[in-house]
């Protein structure tokens, strides 16, 4: 049979702008349609960041919640991770949406000179964001902006403050973090499957890096990710439609490597998650 493929949807992120393009999902119900559509093609998991009314990132648990409600409803089964990121954002507020008890919440393993400033995750910052997941029974998705991370999830799996088998989110074409050259993914994948035997990753492009990521991480076995959050143009010249559009392409290329989408059942079932949602 097929390979099934985890698709992620990042359809927010906490930087493009409706200036930048109008199909960016900001307000609670923009965002739960858009989960949907993304669903509807073909996404089992669901990357969330919220905004406020102004459109600037915000970590406000209610704002999470609305949206959550939204995607229990309209998107059964749907892994819902929350991001615990971004450039702004003290370390309380990057936690405080953890006890809606999501399926999965991003932690990035240490900072990050992004262009727009530093993300900042200092070491307490982040034992503190996985033993709140572990508190809480939520898996830990591990962001991988430059190769130490890696090796920082061994620690931490060593010290018992990160529990295998980990799922990775390996993040290629950032500026001022890994670019998109095939030989770090290459290089990365083996230290995964070296040190993490048992665990799942999945690789993002960002920008015009999505659609070459892709095809790599089809290719070396992983799982991947699109949405709006990593790349708003569908070509130099043209803006991105919808999120589903970037799901259905996603799917479209898993079709090429001779695999499909996962359904939620296989999605929940490859991460190591409950079948039936525990909430
Ligand atoms: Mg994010």
């Amino acid at each position: 049979m097929s390979r099934p493929i985890v698709i992620c949807c990042a359809i927010t992120g906490s930087r493009p702008r409706k200036a930048d393009n109008p199909a960016v999902p900001v307000s609670p119900a923009e965002q739960i349609e858009s989960a949907h559509e993304a669903f509807e093609a073909g996404a089992t998991v669901l990357h969330l960041h919220v905004r406020d009314e102004q459109e600037r990132p915000c970590f406000l648990p209610e704002r999470f919640a609305v949206v959550m409600e939204g995607v229990y409803e309209h998107c059964p089964g749907m892994i819902i991770e929350l991001s615990t990121g971004g450039v702004a954002g003290s370390p309380a507020d990057r936690a405080a949406s953890l006890p809606l008890r999501p399926d999965m919440a991003a932690i990035a393993l240490g900072s990050v000179n992004f262009p727009n400033g530093v993300y900042h995750n200092p070491p307490e910052v982040i034992d503190e964001l996985a033993r709140t997941c572990a508190d809480l029974h939520i898996k830990p998705c591990i962001e991988v902006f430059d190769l130490s991370m890696v090796y920082t999830a061994r620690t931490m799996c060593d010290q018992g403050l990160l529990r295998e088998p980990l799922h990775f989110h390996i993040v290629l074409g950032g500026q001022g973090a890994l670019p998109a050259r095939r030989q770090v993914l290459d290089f990365i994948v083996a230290e995964i499957h070296n040190l993490f035997p048992d665990s799942t990753w999945m690789a993002s492009g960002l920008g015009r890096h999505q659609d070459i990521v892709m095809d790599w991480a089809l290719y070396l076995g992983g799982h991947i990710r699109t949405g709006l959050e990593d790349n708003i143009r569908i070509t130099r010249d043209e803006l991105v439609a919808s999120n589903a559009q970037l799901v259905r392409r996603a799917a479209d290329r898993c079709m090429n490597y001779g695999f499909r989408a996962a359904s939620v059942a296989e999605a929940r079932k490859i991460l190591g998650l409950p079948s039936v949602p525990d909430r």
